[in-house]
């Protein structure tokens, strides 16, 4: 293998990272990953780091789990990859059957696909498509609804349905129309609310908003309990039934992206039940495949996939789909992880998780600089501010959430901040005990980029 030297230097010459500024990227002596151990990312030099963020949310059982390495290796010894265009393959028909017993009753259809953003992107098209076509109520829809500060992916459609600036301002010109509801995560008030207040105005607009877009609206996007990379905005108890309800009533498809939130986040296997909740659309991808490789899915129930049913000349068909859709290799790695969730008891341990992360995050209540600690399961969020009776933001070329990571980082840890929001996700089964060390790190690490700045 090439030394670490090498590496960077080629790293630096030849590879765009994505989400990174790439001159402060070439600044930094960014460790380079060649193996992983357990929770335990392993760099060129042989250093080891806590996987403190499940390789951005999706690893679930750790790295190198036997059972999921076996499954692939012997779906290579089968085939690597074949077309789902004409042809069909047995492990994602398979892995379509698992997942229908497992989601909420009524999604009953499954396309695939191989990251999270196209699984939201062909959501969209297929609740365009939908109400054009549908029995002898056809309609063009062609207005979606999502959260403010909403994050769904990096597509053009899915950019469309969100609304995080620093991220989405660039492509404004390139984007279609879509309507904001307020978010009802209450950390930063408008002036004069309450927290009940705010909820009441949340629900309030929610409703107006619907109504007077209703016959024009195709789907409502939603991340059900808590808007990950918004931030970890955690959502009162009771809103998405009320959305489920209001979209209900107005016959408006509810488009559940639970591509940060499924496989066990938020201690249920999808959020969505937690309030007897069933989407017409739902969203999966990241854990699917316990963090292995990149397939995504998107679930649709009997009403909406009927629409689509027809024959050819009629013009119903769902025109689209990717090169390695349903990957063979992606769905037997899919498989051996879903039959690990039962054999390791993998909620149970999340559920456990979930009260250490809250035990252990009291430690920051008072802290001077931690401004809000947002939890839903083992997904949470640090806000650290400049005053927190103020809820002052520090500076953004102070970059203090990427001081803590790279403190962290020093101390064999690694996680990713969403600006100054310091994120922990540690995976679906990771030990109690390593639980608590990354706690301890990144504590740590909070306070010596406190320190230090
Ligand atoms: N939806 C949500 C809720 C996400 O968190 C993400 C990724 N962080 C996506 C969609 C996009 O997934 P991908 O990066 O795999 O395209």
């Amino acid at each position: 293998m090439k030394s670490t030297v090498d590496l960077r230097r080629l790293d630096n010459a030849h590879v765009w990272h994505p989400f990174t500024p790439m001159l402060e990227h070439c600044r930094e002596e960014t460790p380079v990953i060649v193996a992983g151990e357990g929770f335990d990312l392993i760099d060129s030099d042989g250093r080891r780091y806590l996987d403190g963020i499940s390789s951005l949310w999706c690893n679930v059982h750790g790295h190198r789990v036997r059972e999921i390495d076996q499954a692939i290796r012997d779906q290579l010894d089968q085939i690597a990859h074949s077309t789902l265009l004409g042809l069909a393959g047995a492990p994602s028909i398979e892995l379509a059957e698992e997942l229908v017993k497992r989601v909420p009753d009524g999604l009953a259809h499954v396309f695939y696909s191989d990251n999270g953003s196209t699984a939201v992107e062909a959501a969209l098209k297929i609740a365009y498509q939908y109400y054009r076509q549908r029995g002898s109520r056809q309609e063009q829809r062609d207005l979606f609804i999502s959260l403010a500060g909403a994050y769904h992916g990096d597509t053009v459609g899915s950019v469309s349905v969100g609304g995080i600036d620093l991220f989405h301002g660039t492509y404004g010109g390139l984007l279609f129309q879509t309507v904001r509801v307020p978010s009802p995560s209450a950390y930063r008030l408008p002036s004069g609310l309450t927290a009940d207040s705010h909820r009441a105005y949340c629900e309030s607009e929610l409703e107006r908003v619907i109504a007077e877009h209703a016959g024009r609206i195709a789907g409502f996007v939603i991340e059900p309990l808590v808007q990950g990379a918004a931030g970890i905005l955690v959502q009162p108890p009771g809103w998405l039934r009320l959305v489920r309800e209001v979209t209900q009533a107005h016959d408006i498809l509810l488009i559940a992206d639970e591509v940060a939130t499924g496989f066990g986040r938020t201690g249920t296997l999808l959020a969505c039940e937690q309030e007897n909740v069933c989407p017409d659309l739902l969203c999966l991808s990241k854990g699917l495949t316990g963090g292995y490789l990149p397939l995504a899915a998107t679930l649709a129930t009997r009403e909406v996939f009927d629409a689509f049913l027809a024959e050819p000349a009629e013009g119903k068909t769902f025109y689209h789909g990717h090169t390695y859709t349903g990957n063979p290799l992606g769905c037997a790695a899919a498989l051996a992880s879903l039959a690990l969730f039962e054999k390791n008891n993998v909620l149970d341990n999340v559920r456990d998780n979930a009260a250490r992360l809250a035990r252990r995050l009291t430690e920051l209540r008072s802290h001077p600089h931690v401004g809000d600690i947002r939890q839903k399961g083992i997904m949470v969020g640090i806000e650290l501010v400049l005053n927190r009776q103020r809820q002052t933001a520090f500076p953004a070329e102070a970059r203090m959430g990427h001081r803590v990571a790279l403190a962290a980082r020093r101390r064999g840890v690694v996680i990713r901040p969403l600006g100054d929001v310091v994120v922990l996700m540690p995976a679906p089964a990771m030990p109690g005990p390593l639980v608590e060390r990354l706690c301890t790190k990144a504590f740590e690490a909070i306070d010596e980029a406190l320190a230090s700045r």
